[in-house]
């Protein structure tokens, strides 16, 4: 592979990144249940969490 080669790849690598970060923020669901190990994994309803087996807390909604 020629160094050129090499560079035009690794700015074609930077520029995919550069898009795949550019997505719009998704609006993260604010579950009422949620894993207090992983706040991103939660549930509507009582559960547990499928990571790590944790019983799912319920988020306090009085503040
Ligand atoms: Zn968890």
């Amino acid at each position: 592979m020629s160094k050129a080669l090499v560079v035009l790849a690794f700015i074609g690598l930077s520029l995919g990144g550069c898009t795949a970060g550019n997505n719009k923020p998704v609006k993260q669901k604010q579950y009422k249940y949620y894993c207090t190990m992983h706040p991103q994994i939660g549930a509507d309803k009582p559960g547990i969490c499928s990571k790590c087996g944790m019983q799912l807390v319920e988020r306090d909604t009085t503040r």
